[in-house]
């Protein structure tokens, strides 16, 4: 792969991540006159593109959109392909400055003296991000990254077989299969579902308490995908397995361990393990930004009224933050882009 080397302009702001939090953003600096990018290791939403194909999603429009009333579906709510086709228009629509396919592999202070000092000179930078196409200068960074680089693993024999994914796309391929999803949460159900309702021999193996959790803020499986995951049930297009842990996958099976602790041996052509994800905070750590365990995991520690993070003009908006949703992920990247915005214009303007 040839490297490409851009120009080391430096930017008030270089935005990491191209999902809802990093679009958002990037759109509110450019109405405030920064001078930002946009580096995205996939995709311009590329979480978005990952969901299942044909899925439609649990938000309602005005917790997606940027602007109010400009996301227009077809029904209540969008389809994956409703959604990502909005945030891939509203990102060329407003001519955003986003480069894809780019990974960014480290962020570095760059050693200066006190903040004040440095800025009397404009060509003085905070930060060094190096991707693996370039290096930028940076006076802030905001870390937009997600919460999907590390999906969870059950850690069990068998787990690095080729028909085992984190990951669940589409069911055509398993149609007369026999398919096991393994998981809790929203995402597993409603592979579940689609799994079942398109002929293929499913089973969900769910902790009961999963199962039968209700509570919506607990990051349960909907009542809108529980009820027809009920129906198939009735039907016997999908089994349930009270989950006790697993204990092996094999080429052609799957054992299972009940809650009740008995041992069950089912046939099986491919198993999804949708557990959850984690972030992966290494740049953050390296540069000195604090976490804490909160109920969601590791997440940095940083100021909810300003984003920023105990590194000055290192800041944290989206999914691995205390914000796990799109609504919230937009909103940090709205408020925080204003403030930044302000407090760079009066830098400039000491100096
Ligand atoms: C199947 C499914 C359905 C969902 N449905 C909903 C829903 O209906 N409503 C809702 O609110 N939420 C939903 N979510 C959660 C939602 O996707 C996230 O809350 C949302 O994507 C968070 O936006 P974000 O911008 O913080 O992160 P992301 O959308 O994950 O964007 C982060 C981006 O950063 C990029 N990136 C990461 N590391 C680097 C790096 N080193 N260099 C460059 N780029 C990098 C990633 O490639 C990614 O594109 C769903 C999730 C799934 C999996």
């Amino acid at each position: 792969m040839s490297t490409v080397h851009y120009p080391l302009s430096i930017y008030d702001l270089l935005i990491i991540g191209a999902g809802p939090a990093g679009i958002a953003a990037a759109y509110e600096s450019k109405k405030a006159g920064l001078e930002y990018v946009v580096i995205e290791k996939g995709l311009i939403g590329n979480t978005v593109y990952n969901y299942p194909v044909g899925l439609t999603v649990f938000s309602t429009t005005n917790e997606l959109e940027f602007n109010d009333g400009d996301l227009k579906p077809a029904r209540e709510k969008p389809t994956r392909e409703e959604l990502l086709s909005y945030y891939v228009r509203f990102v060329l629509d407003n001519e955003l400055n986003v480069r894809t396919e780019e990974a960014v592999l480290e962020v570095r202070k760059e050693e200066f003296p006190a903040k004040t000092q440095r800025r009397e000179d404009e060509g003085e930078a905070d930060f060094k991000v190096v991707s693996d196409k370039g290096e930028y200068l940076a006076r802030n960074v905001l870390f937009a990254i997600g919460a999907m680089d590390y999906p969870r693993k059950l850690n069990v024999p068998g787990e690095d077989l080729q028909k085992v994914s984190d990951h669940f796309h589409e069911t055509y391929p398993w149609v007369k299969k026999h398919a096991l999803i393994v998981g809790g949460g929203n995402s597993a159900g409603e592979a579940a579902l689609f799994l079942a309702q398109e002929g293929a021999e499913t089973t969900l193996a769910i902790f009961r308490a999963d199962w039968e959790n209700n509570d919506p803020k607990q990051g349960c499986i909907k009542y809108w995908v529980k009820q027809p995951l009920e129906e198939e049930l009735n039907e016997h297009c999908l089994k349930l397995f009270f989950l006790g842990k697993v204990v092996e996958i094999r080429e052609k099976e799957v054992e299972l361990e009940s809650e009740n602790g008995d041992r069950v041996v089912i046939e099986n052509d491919v198993v999804f393990v949708l557990i959850g994800s984690d972030a992966d905070l290494t740049m953050m750590k390296d540069l000195g930004v604090e976490t804490e365990t909160g109920k969601a995991g590791e997440v940095p520690v940083y100021d909810p009224e300003t984003f920023e993070t105990n590194v000055p003009g290192i800041y944290v908006a989206g999914h691995f933050t205390h914000q796990r949703h799109i609504k919230g992920a937009i909103d940090a990247a709205k408020t925080l882009v204003p403030k930044l915005a302000e407090k760079q214009k009066g830098a400039k303007i000491s100096a």
